[in-house]
């Protein structure tokens, strides 16, 4: 199975397709990654947040994948912003990864009251003329925190990961990425099951039609709307499930039925008022 890549605004390219680690306990991780390796993922998104780089090491490590042939993300948490801290949060997550350098350095929340996301973001910069990581993007900024950072340094992010999902279909804050050579991950592809998509009418009759799951017409609508996305799943069947995306289209009114479930529905935190 061929994964699509994207290339992004610094000339490096991202596979589209990825595997998200968020709530994966430490203990399963090396497991479900291998898991997901296995399946044929080679882009892996996780954060230091999430308490789990350890077992993405172990998982990168006992596959003996080349390291040229996978794409990881890890972030800066909110906690960590700032220079010196940042430095050394990058040095953290790269020897729980048993990694030199990561494929994408994010900062994971503009975290706006910390006043400290344009700082991050110059030491980001420095973190990449270092050689730590390949590129540098943001999560969960705003325009305003765009702008920000556009205006106050010498890169424009790789990417902005937000939330982004049927019902939380963000048009207006993508084509404003867009327009900026930025590229939308969709973190919450599947609306992290907490509302019910899968029973949605677009969704239920397009995977009638195609003879695909709920979940893949989901993800398919990601991958055709130019979203680069990394699903979570525990399960081996779900995780083989959610790449076996590419062997079927959904056509322009299945796309714009998809389309009309957008009802500006947040299922996470607002970043402009996020306290944490
Ligand atoms: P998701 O939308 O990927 O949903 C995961 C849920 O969907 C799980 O509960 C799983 O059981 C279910 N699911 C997965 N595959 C399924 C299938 N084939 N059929 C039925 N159910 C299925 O939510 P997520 O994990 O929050 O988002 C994906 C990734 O995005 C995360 O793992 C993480 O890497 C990233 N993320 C980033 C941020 C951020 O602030 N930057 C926030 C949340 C998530």
């Amino acid at each position: 199975m061929t994964v699509p890549t994207i290339t992004l605004n610094d000339g490096t390219s991202i596979p589209q397709v990825g595997f998200g680690v968020f709530l994966v306990e430490p203990d399963d991780t090396q497991r479900i990654v291998s898991d997901a390796l296995d399946a044929g993922y080679r882009h892996i998104d996780t954060a230091a947040i999430y308490g789990n780089e350890i077992g993405v090491g172990r998982a990168i490590e006992t596959s003996g994948i080349p390291r040229d042939e996978l794409y990881i993300t890890t972030k800066l948490w909110n906690s960590d912003q700032g220079t010196q801290s940042a430095f050394d949060a990058m040095d953290l997550s790269l020897e729980k990864l048993g990694l030199d350098y990561v494929d994408l350095y994010l900062i994971h929340w503009p975290s706006p009251h910390r006043d400290r996301y344009l700082e991050s973001w110059l030491t980001l910069e420095q973190l990449r003329a270092d050689g730590k990581t390949r590129s540098i993007g943001v999560s969960n900024f705003q325009k305003a925190h765009l702008d920000r950072v556009i205006e106050g340094s010498s890169t424009v992010p790789a990417v902005n990961q937000i939330e982004l999902h049927p019902a939380f279909a963000q048009r207006e804050l993508s084509a404003y990425n867009r327009a900026r050579g930025i590229h939308i991950e969709a973190w919450g592809p599947l609306g992290q099951g907490k509302y019910d998509l899968f029973s949605m009418p677009p969704v239920a009759v397009a995977a009638a039609a195609t003879g695909k799951t709920p979940a893949q017409v989901v993800l398919r609508w990601q991958v055709q709307t130019g979203n680069i996305i990394f699903p979570k799943s525990n399960n081996a069947g779900r995780i083989a499930e959610n790449l076996d995306i590419f062997d079927f289209e959904l056509d322009d009114d299945q796309m714009a039925a998809m389309d009309s479930l957008d009802a500006g529905r947040r299922v996470g935190a607002n970043p402009d008022t996020a306290d944490f």
